[in-house]
């Protein structure tokens, strides 16, 4: 069954190859099980390169960016769909509204936003769709240790820790999902 997948992920073209090469990879992939992308339609960073391979091997990719960010973030026109919002806010109500799962790759403050939002929505039950947070290299490591620290210092229950996955390459990512989704919604 095919999928709206929603990455979130970085913005800049400065970040290692090994982003970019996962980023790539994750594109394929999606494309190859027959799943679409839901991103933040974007030309930039990880952004770009995710949308550009799921294209490359025949996804669809669905992008949702305000009008404002347009110009920065370089609007990606050839997107099988661009969706183009009066704010921030609204783009994320609607990658939200448009998505089966998230999956994070490495990113800065606004895939920070974006992944803390999903997940707070889950832990208030708004949603039980997966959320996968994909580690490369120990990029998310810190993030790791911060929510063990929340749960720690029980500022968090340890029954949030099934409201995200921890993963390490693009196979454990789906097999996430899949494990993930016959309680979707
Ligand atoms: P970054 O991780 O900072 O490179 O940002 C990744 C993406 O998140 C970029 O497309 C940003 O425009 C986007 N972003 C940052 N803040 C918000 C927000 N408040 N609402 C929606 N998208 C955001």
């Amino acid at each position: 069954m095919s999928r709206a997948i929603c990455v979130f992920c970085s913005s800049s073209n400065r970040v290692d190859p090994a982003y970019f090469a996962a980023a790539r990879d994750l594109g394929a992939a999606l494309a190859r099980r027959g799943d679409t992308l839901v991103w933040g339609g974007g030309k930039v960073g990880l952004m770009g390169e995710v949308a550009r391979a799921c294209q490359a091997h025949g996804g669809g990719v669905i992008g949702v960016i305000p009008e404002s960010m347009q110009d920065v973030e370089i609007a990606y026109h050839d997107a099988d769909e661009l969706i183009v919002t009066q704010t921030m806010r609204e783009r994320k109500q609607i990658m939200d509204e448009r998505a089966d799962a998230f999956v994070v790759l490495p990113g800065g403050f606004g895939t920070l936003e974006e992944l803390a939002e999903i997940l707070v929505l889950k832990v208030l039950k708004y949603t039980d769709r997966p959320l996968v947070i994909l580690n490369i290299d120990g990029f998310y490591d810190p993030l790791h240790e911060l929510f063990e620290h929340f749960i720690e210092h029980r500022c968090a229950g340890p029954e949030y820790r099934e409201m995200y996955s921890f993963v390490d390459s693009i196979d454990a990512v789906f097999e996430a999902l899949d494990q993930a989704w016959p309680s979707v919604r």
